[in-house]
């Protein structure tokens, strides 16, 4: 008997979620907020967190922090809501929660997870190329979904890793055609200028999904979907039963109470994503994509070399080159504080010059 012999062939051939070892660089490569919480913030949550119970299971639905998501991010009365260990669980929740063999779909290059998910579920994968300009191909979609007739949709709106958002009418355009469900997954709301979750709890097939992962909490792992209760119930039937813990409902309940703090962080980093394409666009060897998210991606022309470049200047971006044929020699520059992203155009300066 052998390993082989234990495990899934395809898991087997897996590579596992690669994290770069970030340590000692300024780590513009995961789309993290670059702020901490405030001193005087911190000093009262940890207050807040010593009184937790943690000889206790937590509160196995989070009746009451579902209750403060929905009325600060005007989550629809009619939609009921699930929580995840970040909105990475909740993908797995519904890809467990699906026929097997039935298709996932989604557009390419997008979240990877999506796929993963699928894989691991044992469902079929259908991808469908972006245009070369990260733009919704809305012909093949349809096609693809008329063909594949795929049990779920995924619509990172805006797109990761590409940063624009497609048209909403496109969207729409899909989630009429879908014989399944669609997942808008709307990671980077915080930065873009639509969602769909207005519609959550109202349309059958339409799960929004959202994380407070990019607006300055990624450690706590908290995400969150809104659909109709019949579709949100069955994602509750597989979640694990206490799945998101006491500290991240304490420590998320509380940061909601102060969600001023993380709004004005999300709209510097919006007014420092302008500065950082209007800036990056001036070079003729750069292609700046449109960002709805609190990233760039620029398309250079050697990728690999100025991430080397970045790299020695103790910066670490995200090398997407290689990923997929339409990422060829892009970076992807999480948008930092404005003294790193000073760094960053600094280093891109003399790479070019
Ligand atoms: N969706 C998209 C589009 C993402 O880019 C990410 C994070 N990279 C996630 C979901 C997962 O976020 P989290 O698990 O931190 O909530």
């Amino acid at each position: 008997m052998s390993i082989q012999q234990w495990f899934r062939p395809d898991v087997l051939a897996m590579q596992a979620y690669h994290v770069a070892d970030a340590t000692g660089y300024l780590k513009l490569d995961a789309m993290e907020n670059p702020y901490r919480l405030p001193d005087a913030l911190r000093a009262e949550l940890g207050q807040t967190l010593a009184e937790v119970a943690l000889n206790r299971y937590p509160d196995p639905h989070g009746d009451g922090l579902k209750d403060q998501l929905k009325a600060v991010f005007a989550i629809p009365a009619a939609a009921d809501v699930v929580l995840g260990n970040g909105s990475d669980e909740l993908i797995t929740l519904l890809t467990q929660a699906l026929p097997a063999d039935s298709v996932v779909l989604a557009l390419e290059p997008s979240f990877v997870m999506y796929r993963m998910n699928a894989q691991l579920s044992r469902m079929r994968y259908v991808g469908v190329p972006l245009n070369d300009d990260f733009t919704l191909n809305l012909d093949a979609t349809l096609a693809a979904i008329a063909a594949h007739q795929p049990a779920v949709v995924f619509v990172s709106y805006p797109n990761n890793p590409t940063g624009p958002r497609f048209a909403r009418q496109q969207v729409e355009a899909i989630l009429d055609a879908v014989p399944g469900l669609v997942v808008v997954d709307e990671a980077y709301q915080a930065f873009a200028a639509d969602t769909f979750m207005d519609l959550a709890g109202q349309h059958p097939q339409l799960i929004v999904m959202r994380t407070l992962s990019k607006i300055g909490l990624a450690g706590l792992r908290l995400g969150y979907a809104a659909g109709v209760p019949d579709v949100i119930a069955q994602l509750d039937k597989v979640r694990p039963p206490y799945n998101v813990n006491v500290l991240t409902q304490a420590a998320a309940k509380f940061a909601l109470r102060h969600l001023d703090v993380f709004d004005a962080q999300a709209a510097e980093l919006r007014a420092e994503r302008s500065r950082l394409a209007a800036a990056l666009s001036a070079y003729a060897q750069c292609t700046v994509f449109p960002s709805e998210a609190n990233f760039v991606t620029v398309r250079v022309p050697d990728a690999p070399a100025l991430f080397a470049a970045l790299k020695a200047a103790g910066i670490l971006v995200k090398n997407l080159h290689g990923y997929h044929p339409l990422l060829q020699h892009c970076l992807r520059l999480t948008v930092g504080s404005p003294d790193e992203n000073t760094a960053v155009l600094a280093a891109i300066d003399s790479f070019f010059a």
